[in-house]
């Protein structure tokens, strides 16, 4: 991940332990994915295994978990810093 946004200059870590919020979004995304997983085996593989289960909503978080956690983060960023459409290199802007 970048240091800083390469248009405003906005740093994407604002404080130390900043996404450590993310984890509630990543959550909410991660119970979507896990019944998502369940109701499309109890759909396609009525007569599914509790292994079997486990197996699919696994590999669906391993599968998943790169795009949640970058969402999470992305989300996380948005709630607080708000999106500027023009750039103003005047605060923002770090000398080095
Ligand atoms: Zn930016």
């Amino acid at each position: 991940m970048n240091k800083r946004c390469e248009n405003c200059h906005q740093s994407f870590e604002p404080e130390p332990g900043f996404y450590f919020g993310a984890m509630f979004i990543s959550y909410a995304f991660n119970t979507a994915l896990f019944i998502t997983a369940w109701v499309l085996l109890k759909i396609f593989y009525p007569d599914y295994s509790l292994t079997t289960l486990l197996v699919t909503i696994s590999l669906a978080a391993i599968l998943a978990l790169p795009i949640i956690f970058r969402l999470s983060r992305s989300i996380w960023i948005a709630i607080f810093i708000p999106y500027k459409k023009k750039s103003e290199p005047s605060k923002n802007q770090s000398a080095v």
